[in-house]
Parts: structure tokens; C-alpha cells; sequence
């Protein structure tokens, strides 16, 4: 499922994924807000944005 993509970076956020859809220059995101799973994580390495969306993908 997509969220909504702002015209901002979402300040509270990080990202160097500069291959997904929200992406912004500077290491942004502009999704309104991200999931981040697996829920049974053990250290940050386990842990995916399930938010992402390949670029150009968004419907
Ligand atoms: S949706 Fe997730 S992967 Fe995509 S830019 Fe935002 S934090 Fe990064």
C-alpha cells in the first residue's frame, strides 16, 4: 500500500535509499509516514522499510 509522497522531507527521517520513490536529495524521505519491519528484529541490520516503492513504481 502507498502513502502519500509530501513535496518536504518527512524531518523526523533518514534515508539513504536514493532508489525508492520517496527518496529526496540529501538523504530524505517524503513519505508521510514509513513502516519498518520484521517485528522479531534482533539488531538494525534485520530491519527493512516496508514502505519503499521502487522509483517510477508509484501507482
Ligand atoms: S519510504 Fe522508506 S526506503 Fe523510501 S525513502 Fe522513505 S524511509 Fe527510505
Amino acid at each position: 500500500m502507498s502513502v502519500r509522497k509530501m513535496d518536504k522531507p518527512n524531518e523526523g527521517i533518514k534515508c539513504i535509499v536514493s532508489t525508492c520513490e520517496y527518496y529526496m536529495n540529501g538523504d530524505h524521505c517524503a513519505a508521510e509516514k514509513v513502516e519498518i519491519e520484521p517485528r522479531n528484529a534482533s539488531d538494525s541490520e534485520d530491519t527493512d522499510c516496508a514502505t519503499f516503492i521502487p522509483k517510477d513504481k508509484m501507482y
